[in-house]
């Protein structure tokens, strides 16, 4: 096919690098000389379609509505302007505003997109390159040049465009050609109280006054004279970011924060980016100030990831934003606004995305919550602020609707938001403040007391973690140990595999931290969307919970395993060690995996390290085929845990990531219920302890239910364990095995309600 490209001749013949800096340098000129706005814009055009040797070069401004306005055209009728809409998505225009990214088409009527307006005079031009004019994240227009012929468009072309759409995004912002107003929100009246409703990040729940988190600086110069002293200037502010960085690092390892301190790590590894900073400094050396070429930099990247769709490259875009905005700041000479004395006591942060190092920026002794516009849980900033129990609200639209001090609560447990509360909602928030405080110290006051039912059942409460700061909370909560390690979450906090040694060290750091008590290290669950950026992954399944994950990704890459499993008893060394193996589907497979540790253990042993004192390999109860194995499996097995989260999702074939499905089964369904009281049977039989540790173990009422088919050992996360040892000391076992006898064999959708009424007649706490 490269023939049939081949023979469509180039856009601009000639228009290289150095064209592109003769342009920008005349566009100084222009930005710098006189005339309104719409006047530099027309000369701006003018400039873009005569060197560039187009037919056409036209500037459309965002207006109120999302509508997208012919401004300004070279080529095209001068009728047209100020007369030509399109809304956002509409033909090529609005498509580039709508995806954010530029678009280059040697036949332009023949993509899908292509919407004709009969007064532009359009229909002659077959080509067309346009860009998006972006300035604080959002689309404020857009730049196209087209041929009449069809013509390849050349990168420099491309990047020259967006070049001149940042200078022409200055213009818009300036406010001459659009009121600012317009464009602004058109949302609520501002002093009436609103509810955000979104999704929580961070549980908990808040209190403060609204500080708007506004990183952007506008950028007064774009074109450089000097491209050495801009270099020289870009080095400086980078030195200064680093020791900043460095600063952070110090003052997260002083409050004794490791996770922090490892994600800051990583951080400054991304800041030392070589492909990060060359583009820098090549957009540098093409013509434009240091400050421009940072940012050009950051919305070419936007622009190229904004239709990548996987959580973890989404995240790491939001990192680079939170750089990219630190250099931007150490280039202007400008401290953080989160220095600012006159910020409230009670700070409630409101920010379109936050990177970890700008929460840590803020003084936490006066950060209680955070409403972000775009996040996700397992982000950076999201796992900092859980770490500092800051709760954090994802809500879409909170720039628009939050004001500057205005009061604010954060329902982190709800996912939602009050603006301006009202007298009510503010005395509900006080009151369900205090509940909590009285709950707390209820939950406090039964930590030291056994975990034994009203009838004298003995219950294990376990934890589940994932990261080094969890671990404080096993001895606060008086779990019996951690029956879940989830070691997948500081792989998720890195940029490269950790290696051996660093794998090492982080167990034995975890295991130095829990006082004998047991750990049950669950192996890599990765893969679906938990991709880790140093594995290659499987593009684009369908199905990524069915698709290559967890112990299928580690019987692929052996290595991969085997690292982790040698890591694991190198830091057990001398000491018990238990592994669980995630998503097995078949004995096989754990066959497999147990062959893969055998082999550690005999190079270990080789090598002449202690062994562990006491080794016990289980796997999870995740994928229903396994419950059909059950003889061939339970005598290979030291223990089992069901995972019930996955183990739910399957059963029911209902995605547990998908809301229209996840709440459309219930684990309190007779199907789920009978089937864990027959594997909790089985194992009774063979003598292997098992044990539970999805969400439902953590839930009073469900783990009610689990106590009463016969599951004696619940792992659950930290907050959990009070409620989950007030229900269970409140509880008579064998009224509860009676009642749910008759159950079983019901055809309800869920045993909920029902369970629900025995606790109310039988005085359970739940
Ligand atoms: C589960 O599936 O229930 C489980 C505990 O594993 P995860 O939630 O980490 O998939
Ligand atoms: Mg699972």
């Amino acid at each position: 096919m490269s023939g049939v490209l081949g023979d469509i001749p180039a856009a601009s013949p000639g228009f290289d690098g150095a064209a592109s800096r003769r342009l920008l340098a005349r566009l100084r000129d222009v930005m710098a000389g006189s005339g309104s706005g719409q006047e530099r814009l027309d000369k701006i055009v003018t400039l873009i379609g005569m060197e560039m040797g187009a037919d056409v070069c036209s500037c459309y401004v965002m207006r109120a509505g999302e509508v997208l306005e012919l401004f300004s055209t070279l080529g095209l009728n001068q009728d047209a302007v100020h007369n030509t809409r399109l809304r956002v998505g509409e033909g090529i225009v609005g498509d580039i505003a709508g995806h954010a990214r530029p678009i280059a088409l040697d036949n332009a009527p023949s993509h899908p997109s292509f919407a004709y307006r009969p007064e532009t005079g359009e229909d002659p031009f077959l080509s067309l390159a346009g860009v998006p004019i972006l300035r604080g994240g959002k689309v404020r227009g857009v730049l196209v040049i087209q041929h009449k012929d069809r013509r390849r468009y050349t990168e420099v072309e491309v990047e020259t465009l967006q070049t001149i759409a940042m200078v022409v995004a200055e213009l818009v912002a300036q406010g001459e050609l659009v009121n600012p107003q317009e464009v602004a929100s058109t949302g609520d009246p501002a002093l009436l109280p609103a509810r955000l409703s979104g999704t929580s990040l961070a549980s908990g729940l808040a209190m403060g006054l609204a500080v708007i988190h506004r990183p952007q600086l506008t950028i007064r110069q774009m074109v450089a004279e000097d491209a050495e002293s801009e270099l020289e200037r870009l080095n400086a502010a980078i030195a200064t970011m680093h020791s900043a960085i460095d600063d952070l690092l110090n003052a997260a390892a002083l409050a004794g924060l490791s996770e922090p301190k490892d994600i800051l790590e990583t951080y400054r590894m991304f800041a030392e980016d070589r492909g990060w900073l060359s583009r820098i400094r090549e957009a540098i050396r093409v013509g434009l100030t240091a400050e421009a070429a940072v940012q050009q930099v950051q919305n070419d990247t936007r622009a190229r990831m904004s239709h990548l769709t996987d959580p973890y490259i989404r995240e790491r875009l939001l990192d680079l934003e939170d750089l990219t905005n630190r250099l931007l700041q150490h280039l202007a000479g400008r401290k953080s606004e989160a220095d600012g004395s006159t910020l409230p006591d009670e700070i409630v942060l409101v920010a379109r995305s936050l990177g970890p190092a700008e929460l840590l920026d803020y003084d936490q002794r006066r950060l209680r919550g955070v409403i972000l516009e775009e996040g996700s849980p397992s982000s950076h900033v999201c796992i900092v602020a859980r770490a500092l129990n800051i709760p954090v609200v994802q809500a879409p639209d909170a720039l628009t609707r939050i004001e500057p001090l205005d009061p604010v609560i954060v329902d982190g447990d709800h996912g939602q938001a009050f603006v301006r509360p009202a007298e009510d909602i503010q005395m509900a928030f006080a009151e369900a403040v205090a509940l909590r405080a009285r709950k707390e110290q209820m939950y406090e006051a039964i930590r030291a007391l056994p975990s034994v039912t009203r009838d004298g059942v003995p219950i294990s409460i376990q934890l589940n973690c994932g990261l080094l700061i969890d671990l404080p909370h096993l001895k606060a909560s008086g779990a019996e140990g951690i029956g879940l390690y989830r070691t997948e979450i500081p792989f998720m906090v890195r940029s490269t595999y950790p290696d051996v040694r660093a794998q090492t060290d982080l167990y034995s750091r975890i295991l130095d931290q829990t006082d004998d008590k047991p750990v049950v290290f669950r192996t890599l669950d990765v893969g679906g969307d938990k991709m880790l950026p140093y594995i290659a992954a499987s593009e684009g399944e369908e199905n990524p919970a069915l698709g290559w994950r967890a112990i299928r990704i580690g019987l692929d890459h052996p290595s991969l395993l085997r690292q982790q499993l040698r890591a694991l008893l190198r830091a057990s060394s001398g000491r018990p060690l238990s592994v669980m193996f995630p998503m097995i589907a078949e004995v096989a497979e754990f066959d497999a995996a147990r062959r893969l540790l055998d082999l550690e253990i005999a190079r270990l042993e080789g090598q002449g390290f202690e062994p562990p004192s006491r080794l016990r390999v289980g796997t999870m109860i995740e994928v229903p085929a396994l419950l059909w194995q059950l003889p061939a499996l339970l005598p290979r097995v030291d223990f089992l845990s069901v995972g019930s989260n996955d183990l739910t999702q399957y059963i029911f074939a209902s995605d547990r990531g998908n809301p229209r499905t996840s709440g459309r089964y219930d684990p309190l369904a007779p199907a789920m219920l009978s089937l864990l009281r027959r594997l909790v049977e089985a194992c009774g039989d063979a003598g292997v302890p098992v044990s539970i540790c999805g969400e439902m173990a953590g839930r009073p009422l469900d783990a009610m239910a689990l106590i009463g088919i016969g599951f004696r050992s619940l792992s659950m996360s930290p907050p959990s364990v009070g409620p989950v040892k007030t229900m269970l000391r409140s509880l008579d076992v064998a009224a509860l095995r009676q009642y749910m006898g008759g159950l079983y064999q019901r055809g309800d959708h869920s045993l909920r309600d029902k369970l629900r009424t025995f606790a109310k007649d039988h005085g359970v706490i739940i």
